[in-house]
């Protein structure tokens, strides 16, 4: 079994309290050991990013774009590597796994690229007043299981163009690729630059409330987001939190099934589901609706679920054991309730953490899988009569991530999507996402966002700029 190590302060350390194993969702068994960071550990990451952070922050702004684009080489050089091990650890088909890693280095390439604007507020004869954006200083990164090289690119990439040194935190559950991730990019950037530590029980909790951090940007579910809010009080720690959806579509009665179905499907099952801006509540109106639910477990019938290294696979395993409870116990609650399940909707008798695709009919809002997130291969169809109601109910959700409108009808479809309350709102597409577009959640789906601008800009930290100019 493959050992792993920190990356403090350029070097590769084994974790001070020992180690966990990281268990592959295909087998339901342990495949490497991740080094257990201590706290002692953390603050050597964090003193080490704080010292570096001196010169970084003066790097200039065209050798942080070369740095970063020397990583992106590096990322596609070592592609087949890193894909093998996010499905080793995370249990997506390879495929897909290409798929995290083109895109991390899609989203490295724009982060160089980008550029930290200054901005002319006023000038005149008497003043000039510009605003700066500097670097906020030591940034910390606590990532989620689902996606976690793209996930951990998305977080660091920007915080290092911006100027910052990071401490990065991926999830015992998936460490791995982030802790390859960051001996890439160590390999390019001065020592302590970049740190990535692990560690058990309350190491999240030492990160937020560690007095050393000024940023934290977070992603994962909305229970941890309030916790790490509270914990980042003690220094006024700034926050990015991409947290937990239960994103709503809604197709207009009179969409031709064909057009539509397809992409309805891929964009709720995207990596099992287990996709924060996936489609995880379909409401589709009354005349269509069986004919709806037919063509989704048709598709879903299609997938050939198994381990995502074998050949043909097109549907991995669920990442954990706790979330297929949580997937089995929401579908087995809305059968208890009467629902309809078309296909899947029991565990499969095999090692590893598999659940098939699923389409739920009979269910509605008041049941706990349309209520709550369900984080994986479950699709819940809800019948509506009339369109203002089911933008009601679309609406009815503390979660705000994305949500979607389909329909002929583009202007109407547009109307109806703009009324959505989310941070998103697509037509006639779900959950797509691009580096120069801002994405981020509303309510209880968090704030801030990532990509574009907007989200370099979160790593910063304005400063104005006012000079009283002399008149002669
Ligand atoms: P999680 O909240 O359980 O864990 C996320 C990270 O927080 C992990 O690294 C975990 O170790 C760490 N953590 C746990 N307790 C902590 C604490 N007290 N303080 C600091 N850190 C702590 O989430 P998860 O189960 O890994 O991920 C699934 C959730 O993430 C879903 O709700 C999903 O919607 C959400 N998500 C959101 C986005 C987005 O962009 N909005 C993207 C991906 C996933």
């Amino acid at each position: 079994m493959r050992n792993y190590e920190l990356l403090i302060n350029g070097d590769s350390v084994p974790g001070a309290a020992g180690h966990f194993e990281v268990i592959d969702p295909a087998m339901g068994a342990p495949f490497a050991r991740c080094p257990a960071g201590s706290t002692a550990q953390l603050d050597q990451a964090v003193s080490a990013a704080r010292d570096a952070f001196g010169q970084w922050k003066l790097s200039t702004h065209e050798q942080r774009c070369e740095l970063l684009s020397r990583i992106a080489d590096d990322i596609e050089r070592e592609a087949d590597e890193l894909a093998r091990l996010i499905v080793m650890e995370q249990g997506k088909p390879l495929a897909l796994a290409y798929s995290e890693v083109g895109g991390g280095a899609a989203w490295t390439r724009y982060a160089a690229s980008q550029e930290v604007p200054v901005e002319l507020v006023e000038e005149t004869p008497a003043q000039r007043i510009e605003l700066h954006h500097k670097p906020v200083g030591v940034v910390a990164s606590i990532t989620p299981w689902n996606w976690p090289f793209m996930i951990a690119v998305w977080h660091i990439m920007p915080a290092l163009r911006a100027g910052n040194c990071v401490v990065s935190k991926p999830s015992s559950l998936t460490p791995l690729s982030t802790i390859r991730l960051g001996e890439i990019i160590a390999r390019h950037v001065p020592k302590g630059v970049i740190n990535v530590v692990t560690g058990g029980q309350g190491f999240g909790s030492a990160i937020t409330a560690h007095p050393g951090i000024d940023k934290i940007v977070f992603t994962g579910s909305t229970e941890t987001g309030q916790r790490v809010m509270q914990a980042a009080a003690g220094n006024l720690k700034r926050l990015t939190l991409e947290l937990g959806g239960n994103d709503a579509a809604i197709v207009l009665s009179g969409t031709p099934v064909d057009a539509v179905v397809e992409e309805i499907f891929q964009a709720a099952f995207l990596n099992m589901g287990q996709t924060c801006a996936a489609l995880k509540r379909l409401y589709v109106h009354e005349s269509q609706y069986r004919e709806f639910a037919e063509a989704l477990a048709a598709i879903a019938e299609r997938q050939v679920v198994g381990a995502g290294l074998e050949e043909g696979v097109t549907f991995g395993p669920i990442q954990n054991l706790d979330q297929l409870e949580l997937v089995s116990e929401l579908v087995d609650d809305a059968r208890a309730q009467g629902a309809q399940v078309l296909c899947g909707g029991t565990r499969l008798e095999r090692r590893g953490f598999f659940y098939p695709p699923t389409i739920v009919t009979g269910v509605s809002d008041g049941h706990r899988l349309v209520d709550e997130e369900q984080f994986g291969p479950v699709l819940p169809l809800i019948a509506y009569r009339d369109i203002e109601d089911a933008l009601r109910r679309a609406n009815a959700s503390q979660m705000g991530l994305g949500g979607s409108v389909w329909g002929e009808d583009e202007a109407q479809a547009q109307a109806i999507a703009s009324r959505l309350e989310s941070g998103v709102a697509w037509v006639n597409c779900h959950a797509q996402i691009q580096p120069n577009t801002p994405f981020g959640g509303c309510k209880m789906s968090g704030f801030g966002v990532e990509f574009g601008l907007q989200g370099l800009l979160e790593f910063t930290t304005p400063q104005l700029l006012f000079v009283r100019q002399r008149t002669n």
